[in-house]
């Protein structure tokens, strides 16, 4: 029996975000002797949306080496503190989920499980009183957060809003600087070996071959290698995510005032991102076809924009779901290849960088194993189940009253492991973050509350404390906290200062 090949190419197929993500990440490979070649067609289109992030971003950016200031300076950047949430629970209502964390835990007692008793007594203010970025982003201010966990400024946590098309260059930049090859070219056939079926080489148009031993499939949602070629198939959640289009547009900045967070307004049959950037703002309006007509959908959306529009708004389809496996034999499916989440929560950029962070974890060096291909698909899997789970989370505890598709959100069985949190969270406030879960315990608690889910009880460890000395805690800590933000400057001053676009 002949020894395995070494892994000595890799071939990247799309330069759309996901593609050039991995492309720089992946330059750490070089200097080992890893040639990494990036594959991609001028004539197909990139997404183009793909706006605003989580803050996990920053540690990618980080591994990078990349300059805070220059990368929101070059792409049109501005920081996000978190979504700001409007109309969803019902009309008229909105609440923030803002990053960082709420209060402080008191003697090992979690802070909300004290927030909520005193709340029952009518001694608390509402929970965004308590978390310093809802407060900083209320006021439209920012200030980046520092590690001393004596400053307040440690419980800020930003990410980043960002023209996706600037992030792409920004990345090709690095990517070439560090010699990956970019071949232009559209990719027309791919043929397998014949002995166990694994990609041999991507036959560009004309004819070119390029040949490696591992494959990122970064095509958007055409899947050429992992769907189109490797047939590996599709689980689809149209039936818990329905909105299945998008229509989105660019418009001119309303005024100076930049707001450091994402907005999500729902509509009758979906709802609106707007996306603050610094030359102008990214809109767009997620619905269900089987409720609205694109014409009413687009309609809807220029009703609502704060500026002018700058071009045609344009119509993008999508199915909620995944592929089946996003690792199949020499082929690994990163970005919207690998399956497709709604950007209610801004997850699919940082779902493309914990695909590499496996990847980079688990990266054969001589042949393929099962064993780490399987281990790649099932933390893969756990993680968008997770994602999938938080964002059904705000359809379904909606009080609406408008529009067929927000009844059958409120009435549809959920997924158990849905279930499980929101049952345990009812009774006594008690919530638990499984195997790495994106999501920290504050953003699940923000979205709860927010969409109206208060704990019938809380912990009786809460109950161990004198109510009187809980309540002075509390108005210390939002005293403290928005007193800090207040302090902060204008977050479209400091980008001015910091970060201006050039
Ligand atoms: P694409 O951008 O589609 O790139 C595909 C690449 O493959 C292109 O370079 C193309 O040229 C190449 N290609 C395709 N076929 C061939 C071929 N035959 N030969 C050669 N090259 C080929 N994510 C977020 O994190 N935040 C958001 O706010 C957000 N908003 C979104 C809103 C909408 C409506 C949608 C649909 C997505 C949003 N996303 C968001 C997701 C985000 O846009 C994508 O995850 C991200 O852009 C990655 O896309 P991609 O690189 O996988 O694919």
């Amino acid at each position: 029996m002949t020894a395995p090949a070494p892994i000595r190419s890799i071939v990247i197929v799309g330069g759309g975000t996901a593609g050039w993500m991995a492309a720089a990440a992946l330059t750490r490979l070089i200097p080992a002797g890893v040639s990494v070649t990036l594959v991609e067609s001028d004539e197909i289109a990139t997404v183009g949306v793909g706006e605003a992030t989580i803050p996990p971003i920053r540690s990618f950016n980080a591994l990078l080496g990349i300059d805070e200031n220059d990368f929101l300076a070059k792409t049109q950047g501005t920081i996000k503190l978190g979504i700001e949430f409007v109309n969803w629970t019902r009309d008229q209502h909105r609440y923030v989920h803002p990053f960082g964390e709420f209060g402080f835990d008191i003697e090992g007692v979690k802070f909300h499980q004290v927030w909520r008793k005193l709340r029952e007594a009518g001694r608390a203010e509402a929970i965004d009183a308590y978390n310093v970025c809802a407060l900083a982003m209320t006021a439209g201010r920012y200030q980046p957060p520092v590690t001393d966990p004596g400053s307040i400024l440690s419980r800020m946590a930003h990410a980043y809003q960002f023209d996706a098309g600037l992030y792409a260059k920004y990345l090709r930049g690095y990517a070439e600087d560090r010699g990956v090859v970019r071949i232009e070219g559209k990719v027309a056939h791919v043929p397998l070996r014949a002995a166990d079926g694994f990609i041999e080489a991507v036959i560009l148009e004309g004819d070119r071959r390029i040949e490696g031993e591992l494959f990122i499939d970064c095509t958007g949602f055409r899947a050429l290698l992992i769907e189109q070629t490797l047939h590996t198939g599709w689980e689809s959640w149209a039936h818990w995510l329905q909105c299945d289009r998008a229509v989105a547009v660019p418009s001119a900045s309303p005024g100076p005032e930049i707001t450091p967070f994402t907005r999500a307004t729902a509509h009758s049959a979906g709802w609106q991102w707007r996306i603050p950037l610094q030359h102008r703002v990214g809109n767009g309006h997620v619905y269900c076809s089987a409720d609205i007509s694109d014409d009413a959908a687009r309609e809807t959306l220029l009703a609502n924009l704060d500026g002018a529009p700058l071009r045609d708004p344009f119509i993008l389809r999508f199915e909620a779901g995944r592929r089946k496996r996003a690792w199949e034999r020499n082929c690994i499916a990163l970005g919207l290849s690998s399956g497709f989440l709604e950007p209610l929560e801004s997850t699919s950029i940082h779902l493309i960088q914990s695909g590499i962070h496996k990847l980079m974890a688990l990266l054969p060096d001589t042949g393929f194993s099962a064993i780490e291909r399987d281990e790649y698909n099932r933390l893969t899997d756990i993680q968008l189940e997770q994602v999938r789970d938080f964002i059904i989370l705000h359809y379904h505890a909606n009080q609406r009253s408008d529009g067929d598709l927000w009844r059958r959100m409120r009435e549809m069985a959920i997924p158990d492991t849905l279930r499980r949190k929101l049952d345990l969270f009812r009774n006594r406030g008690r919530f638990f973050r499984y195997e790495d879960e994106l999501f920290a315990e504050s953003s699940w608690i923000a979205v709860l509350l927010g969409q109206g889910i208060l704990p019938q009880g809380w912990d009786p460890l809460a109950d161990a404390f004198d109510d009187d000395k809980l309540a002075f805690s509390l108005s210390r800590i939002h005293e403290m906290f928005a007193r800090a933000a207040q302090a902060m400057p204008r977050h479209e001053d400091w980008l001015a200062r910091n970060a201006p676009a050039r």
